[in-house]
Parts: C-alpha cells; sequence; structure tokens
C-alpha cells in the first residue's frame, strides 16, 4: 500500500444506558443527548475530535460511530463517548426510563471505556480510495453471538466462495480469540489452525472473536469483547456486541459478509439474558421485540473517504430479510415451547450469575441429604479396590522395565491406577472476576438491574 493514503481510525462505542417501558429503545431524548456532546467535536477549522460521526441504535443500546486520526484506544475518543453516555444517562433518569444509565458501571472515567462497561470496536488502517465497511450493531445477546456468523465469513468455504476465488482470503486469515473467562488471546492461522479454531468457538459464551487480519496483516475485522459480569463482579444484562468488518478487494465482499446471518443461529440471550433464542436480522434503529425480546442484529453499510462517511444503507432492510426473520420467529416459537427447559435456558453456570437462580438452588442445595445406603456419597465399583484407612495408596509392585525377550522392546512402565474416590467438582463461589482490560482502576458500582440486557 501506498504510504499517502491517510491513516484513520473508525470507532464504534456502545452502552445501554436506558429503555422506554423496558429493555426497548432509547428515547429520542437520550439520543438527542448523545448528539448534543458528540455534534460539536466535528473538526471545524482545525479544530474539534472528529471527521464525522454517526448515532443510532440497536433495541436498547445507543452506538456512537466515530472517525479521526488519533488511533485505537485515545482517552479524548473514549472520553468523549463517556460523556455522551453520562449525559444520556442523566435524561434516562430525568424522562424514567428503565435500567438508566444500567452499562455504566463505574463512577468515573480512568482513560479508556474497555472495562468500564460501554462495548467497543475499533481499527486503524489505510483508507482505500473506496473504503467500504459494515458495522454489526447487536441486541439482547452476547459477543460470542457472532462466533457462527464469523466463521462462515472466514473459513466456511460452503457459506462465502470468496474464501476460494479471493487470492488474499484464499491463503487463510488470521483469527484472535479471546478467552472472556481468562482475559487471554490467542492468534489462530487460517488454514492450519482450523480445527483449534473451531473447538473454540463451539463455546461462544467464554472463547469469542475479537479481530481478524489478512495473512499480510491488514486489519479486517474489529469486535467488542467485554462481558460485563466480568467487570461487575455479577450478572447485570448481556453486553450486547458490535463489529467492524471492512469489505471488498482483499476482504470478504459486503454480501458474503451480510449473509453470514442469514442463518438465524441460536444465541445466549433475550428475556432476563437467560435462554437461548435466535438472532434475528433486523432494520436500523429498531426497538427490540418484546415477544421474548428476540436477540437482533442490524447492520449499518458505510462508504468512507478521507474519514468522511457516506450512509449507513440499511443492509437488513430489502424484502429477503423479511423471509429470514420469519425463519427466526419460527425457531423462537420452536424453542419457547420447550419453556425453561434446556437448552432453552442457559446452562446452569451461566445461570449463575443471576442472583434469583442462585437463591433458588442454595434452596434445593440445603435441601440435599445422602442418599440412603450409599457411602459417602460415592459411587463405588464393585471391582474398585478400598483405600486403607490412613489413606495412603496400596504399596505398588516394583514395576520394572525389562527387555521382553520376543520384541527386545521394553516394557512400558504402567502407570499406578488412581483408585482415589471421585470427588464432586468445586463450584466457584463467585462468578469469575477476571478482568479483560487493563484500565478498571475506579471502584465499580453496584448494578441496579439484575434482569436487564
Ligand atoms: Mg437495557
Ligand atoms: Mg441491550
Amino acid at each position: 500500500m501506498s504510504s499517502d493514503r491517510m491513516k484513520i481510525t473508525v470507532t464504534v462505542i456502545k452502552a445501554d444506558v436506558g429503555g422506554i417501558g423496558g429493555h426497548t429503545r432509547p428515547s429520542d431524548g437520550l439520543l438527542n443527548a448523545v448528539r448534543n456532546i458528540v455534534r460539536p467535536q466535528m473538526v471545524r477549522n482545525g479544530k474539534g475530535l472528529l471527521i464525522d460521526s454517526y448515532i443510532g441504535y440497536c433495541g436498547d443500546d445507543i452506538h456512537i460511530v466515530m472517525t479521526h486520526t488519533r488511533g485505537v484506544d485515545n482517552r479524548e475518543i473514549h472520553q468523549l463517548a463517556w460523556r455522551s453516555f453520562e449525559a444520556a444517562t442523566q435524561v434516562a433518569k430525568n424522562e424514567g426510563l428503565y435500567g438508566a444509565g444500567q452499562d455504566l458501571l463505574k463512577d468515573s472515567f480512568s482513560g479508556n471505556v474497555k472495562g468500564m462497561g460501554p462495548g467497543v470496536a475499533e481499527m486503524t488502517f489505510e483508507e482505500r480510495p473506496n473504503e467500504a465497511f459494515t458495522i454489526y450493531a447487536a441486541d439482547k445477546t452476547e459477543p460470542g453471538a457472532f462466533n457462527y456468523p464469523f466463521y462462515r465469513m472466514f473459513v466456511d468455504t460452503l457459506s462465502n466462495t470468496g474464501l476460494i476465488v479471493n487470492q488474499n482470503l484464499s491463503s487463510g486469515v488470521k483469527i484472535n480469540v479471546m478467552d472472556v473467562e481468562k482475559g487471554k488471546i490467542a492468534q489462530l492461522q487460517m488454514w492450519q489452525d482450523k480445527p483449534t479454531l473451531e473447538a473454540a468457538l463451539l463455546y461462544p459464551g467464554r472463547y469469542v472473536v475479537s479481530s481478524v487480519y489478512t495473512r499480510d496483516n491488514q486489519p479486517i475485522l474489529a469486535a467488542s469483547t467485554d462481558r460485563l459480569h466480568n467487570i461487575a463482579g455479577k450478572y447485570v444484562g448481556k453486553d450486547d456486541p458490535i463489529c467492524i468488518i471492512r469489505t471488498q478487494k482483499d476482504f470478504p465482499a459486503t454480501e458474503e459478509v451480510g449473509a453470514a446471518f442469514n442463518n438465524p443461529h441460536l444465541v445466549a440471550g433475550n428475556t432476563r439474558g437467560s435462554h437461548h433464542v435466535p438472532l434475528m436480522p433486523v432494520k436500523l434503529n429498531s426497538p427490540a421485540s418484546i415477544n421474548y425480546a428476540i436477540p437482533i442484529v442490524s447492520a449499518l453499510v458505510f462508504s468512507m473517504h478521507n474519514g468522511k462517511l457516506v450512509g449507513p444503507v440499511d443492509g437488513f432492510a430489502s424484502a429477503d430479510w423479511d423471509y429470514i426473520r420469519q425463519i427466526a420467529v419460527e425457531r423462537t416459537i420452536a424453542i419457547r415451547s420447550q419453556g425453561f427447559v434446556h437448552p432453552a435456558t442457559l446452562v446452569p453456570s451461566e445461570l449463575e450469575y443471576a442472583e434469583g437462580y442462585r437463591a433458588r438452588m442454595n434452596v434445593l442445595w440445603s435441601k440435599m441429604r445422602p442418599i440412603p445406603n450409599s457411602k459417602d456419597h460415592q459411587f463405588h465399583h464393585p471391582k474398585q479396590q478400598q483405600r486403607p484407612q490412613n489413606n495412603q495408596r496400596p504399596p505398588q509392585q516394583p514395576n520394572v522395565s525389562k527387555p521382553n525377550p520376543q520384541t527386545q522392546k521394553p516394557v512400558v512402565p504402567q502407570k499406578p491406577v488412581d483408585i482415589s474416590p471421585i470427588k464432586p467438582v468445586k463450584r466457584a463461589k463467585k462468578p469469575h472476576q477476571t478482568k479483560t482490560s487493563t484500565t478498571q482502576t475506579t471502584e465499580t458500582k453496584k448494578p441496579q438491574y439484575s434482569e436487564s440486557k
């Protein structure tokens, strides 16, 4: 790439700071409060932080798209978004909106919104003459909801012919996968790491794609990855994800990326963030559904030149997506028909972030008694040797390796069989509080809403 091209950073920061009558959508007052803080920062006469901006929402999450030349993790840019959401929170409180300020988990800004509640996706790149990218904003779900569509875009040749016929893509992309429980990241190179990637992506509650690069390190994708319960230490809502995906030329076509959302797959989320429901593509600035809060995703298709945005085109507005929405609703009714029975609900370890579930299970555990005639609750195999009283291992026969006269190969010493009783798996008393960010220096606010998204 020639170096005379402009280096632009696209930053999108989103937060839920209140909804009308529940977790539906922000009010016009909230959106205006954000606009009133962001718009004066557009560069005029050499002053201002932003080249361009766009403000919209998906369900109850407001997203602020910003273009600038200050790079990723820039304090001023992040602070601008934080101040906007604080102003909107004040409006939400004045209007009596539900969940006012729910995603602002810290009392004061500490340099970067990562780890403070709002979600952020951003990337810096040399702008192409006809730069094209799409932002996917989702609500009522979690970052792992994108695992399946991302896989279809960058790995699945049955979904994306571009992976075969595009020279750059066919050489395999680099996919960074984050462990959101442990706060670690692994770079996987396609195609040699394909099965390893698949092993990670099968568990979207823990392993999520944070970024994708071409083999020659051009950034293609950046996604938000924070999990709110890791920040707050308890369940305070699903961290509705957002991502930026560059398209065309060396990258997947805009349509190859969009089509990855045409098979509404089951994701974690919806009402109380406790169920598995299909991810439904919706039009821009759609309120969340009050039909059990079906997880939704919208597509903001942009062009950009010298950091100036044109768009967004509403990626999921065309007639064909009405058919996909119908599939999503049919699948929703199908899985909802089995009510609370897993897998309609999340696995217990995920539900345990919700206080009410833990309280209910504590009652169950308090009623638990040993099973009559079963010693120490432990299952004993008839052939299992009884361990001596002093809990010492029985003496082992000396296990000497000696050559086998038939094969001349040494006999591999057998590992002594562990006959210790099966121990019950230890339950973590508290949810993981591992930080996915290094910037959490301020006090965590006590979350006010336990059933919200
Ligand atoms: Mg909400
Ligand atoms: Mg939301």
